[in-house]
């Protein structure tokens, strides 16, 4: 077909994103109440609402303006690579220049690290952007921030002085390089060694693949954080071991040395092609230790969370995303007259007026402002965990956090692309073709359920690890829901309801398992599932009772939640209950 069929919706090349910022400001400022935490906390007493919007703006405009027109040009492009040299999609290394400029990278590093020491909330809201704008670029960035964390907390101080400025500053990049052909979510099988050598350094050899950015054109070095095995390792995953690699080894006189680091061949893959995917060979490369010998995942633990919320975020940045392409097509596209508007005298209404449409962009929007409160929520517990004046309130968020960070990996990955998906309906023929962006934010958004940790293997910390191996169960997690429930307002009672139900299947799963070994793990996923809908009810209470006249459409938005969107509660509830068959 030629170019004329797109006569009626011209060549849509460019993204058209417009950052949430109104969306941002209500839960960071009405749902949260962030700003008044942040007054109670040291690391944050100068921060106000004001600035914290400022800070948001700022982002989104780099995001729309920079990195969301290289998104389609760079899924066209993709990586490629010549004589063990990445070449990025054009416009990515100067967007990432830009972004080192600006000092996004530093954004919410300790500020005795060189960062800028701003709330993991705030990074939450840059993250969203810079996912909602262009999800392959964002993956080179993204175990920068827990890299510098796991250094901070685990690395020597040699190693500190020698890594940290530059990769604070985004000057280098790091990864994480963790799977091996045989171990992917089984890292007890990882077959990387580790030899002392003589320079009190490590030699280290293996195969890694799948990793995140190994070898860019982004910048000069990168660090690599390398799972391995010491000789003396014991079996299992209480054997494996951290190590900083670095692809350049810096030297006493401010040269570089190249390691033993070679990037063998990028994956063609489903989506986020303009992130290279690399085979990397380790050849008696040097490394240093982070932390203890034999305790590598423990080091690693400090981050994990973080992690897994950042990747639960890429959900959400791309429903949001996927929203905004669908409203705008469906208030353009014109199809046959609509009953809602008799009075029109169009040929033909916008297909936002016909009713299967319109319920498309309303789950789209539902799902994802409740996405929104709940991840920042999340984000805001662990800052919480950390910085909080209160011993005791440290201590509830810091039980909180692990509740929360495998739904919300799980459950905004999973809908991120089932959304996606939605959105591409409303764009009938049109949203099969590159030009409108929609198919590639269906094909991007895929891998979020399946690295990170496996949207099964989260539901199984959730569900076994954490609910079921643990005293408090889904204690605190429940008690928050509660919290907003105890609050007369118009759903409360529903929550209430929700939060009864949810604590009753708990604890008949934690009976039945006692004599049933496979049933947490045949429940998990549904489970996860029901806890991740519960808590979206949860937000659209909060969001209905915090909503002043600014934000009435909030009002309407929670009735739908409740009305038609928590009714996929009851399935998930059947399900978990389901479970008890073994098939
Ligand atoms: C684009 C991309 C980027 C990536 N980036 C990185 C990176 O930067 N660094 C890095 O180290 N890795 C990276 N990975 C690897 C990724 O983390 C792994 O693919 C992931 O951990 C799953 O491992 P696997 O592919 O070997 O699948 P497997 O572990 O073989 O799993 C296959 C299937 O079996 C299921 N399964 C396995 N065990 C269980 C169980 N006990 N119970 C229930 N279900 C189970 C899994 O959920 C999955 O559905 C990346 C992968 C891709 C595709």
């Amino acid at each position: 077909m030629d170019s004329n069929h797109y006569t009626q919706y011209p060549m849509n090349t460019q993204s058209h994103y417009a950052p949430p910022l109104a969306d941002m400001a209500f839960v960071v400022e009405h749902w949260l109440n962030a700003p008044a935490d942040w007054q109670r906390m040291s690391a944050f007493d100068t921060l106000n609402a004001e600035t914290a919007r400022m800070v948001c703006e700022a982002a989104g405009e780099f995001c729309a303006g920079q990195l969301a027109p290289l998104n389609s040009g760079g899924d066209l492009q993709g990586c490629t690579l010549q004589d063990g040299q990445v070449r990025t999609p054009d416009g990515f290394a100067a967007a990432y220049r830009a972004y080192v400029d600006a000092g996004w990278p530093a954004l919410a590093c300790d500020s005795a690290i060189g960062g800028q020491g701003l709330p993991g909330l705030l990074d939450a809201t840059l993250n969203e952007m810079i996912v909602s704008s262009n999800h392959a670029w964002a993956m080179y960035l993204g175990i920068l921030h827990g890299a510098c964390i796991c250094l901070q907390a685990h690395a020597s101080d040699e190693l500190k002085t020698t890594y940290l400025p530059h990769l604070v500053s985004g000057e280098w990049l790091a990864t994480m390089c963790l799977t091996e052909p045989q171990a992917g979510s089984d890292l007890s099988l990882i077959r990387t060694q580790a030899q002392a050598a003589d320079d009190g350094g490590y030699r280290i050899s293996g195969n890694k693949i799948f990793i995140s950015g190994g070898e860019q054109d982004l910048t000069e070095n990168i660090v690599h954080l390398v799972l391995a095995r010491l000789p003396d390792a014991p079996p299992g995953t209480r054997g494996i071991s951290l190590f900083l690699v670095p692809k350049l080894i810096p030297q006493a006189d401010g040269s570089f040395l190249p390691n033993a680091v070679y990037c063998d061949g990028i994956e063609k893959k489903m989506g986020i092609k303009g992130s290279a995917t690399c085979a990397m060979r380790f050849e008696n490369a040097q490394g240093w230790l982070i932390g203890q010998p034999h305790r590598g995942l423990a080091a690693m633990f400090v981050m994990m969370n973080s992690a897994r919320l950042h990747v639960g975020l890429q959900g959400l940045g791309h429903a949001e995303a996927a929203h905004q392409l669908a409203l705008a097509y469906a208030s353009e596209r014109r199809q046959m007259r609509a009953l809602v508007r008799p009075e029109s005298t169009a040929a033909a209404d916008p297909i936002l007026c016909h009713a299967p449409v319109r319920r498309i962009i309303l789950d789209l929007r539902v799902w994802t402002e409740g996405m929104r409160a709940l991840g920042y929520w999340c984000a805001h517990v662990l800052d919480m965990a950390a910085h909080a004046p209160d011993a005791g309130e440290r201590q509830s968020a810091q039980e909180l956090a692990p509740l929360l960070t495998p739904v919300i990996k799980s459950f905004f990955t999973e809908r991120g692309f089932e959304l996606c998906s939605d959105a591409l309906q409303v764009f009938g023929g049109y949203g099969y073709v590159h030009e409108y962006h929609i198919e590639q934010a269906v094909r991007d958004s895929r891998i979020a359920m399946i690295y990170e940790g496996t949207n099964q293997i989260q539901a199984l910390d959730l569900l076994q690890r954490k609910v079921l191996a643990k005293g408090a169960g889904l204690a605190p997690l429940l008690d928050a829901f509660r919290g907003e429930a105890a609050i007369t307002s118009e759903h409360s009672a529903a929550l209430r309801d929700w939060c009864d139900r949810l604590e009753v299947a708990t604890q008949s799963l934690a009976s039945d398992a006692a004599n049933d070994a496979e049933l947490p793990a045949r429940a998990a996923e549904d489970y996860l599932r029901l806890v991740g809908t519960v808590a979206l009810a949860f937000a659209w209470c909060r969001s209905a009772r915090v909503a002043d006249d600014a934000f009435a459409h909030k009002r309407e938005s929670a009735r739908y939640f409740f009305d038609h969107v928590l009714l996929s509660a009851e399935h998930w509830l059947r399900r978990v209950q389901a479970a008890r068959h073994v098939y």
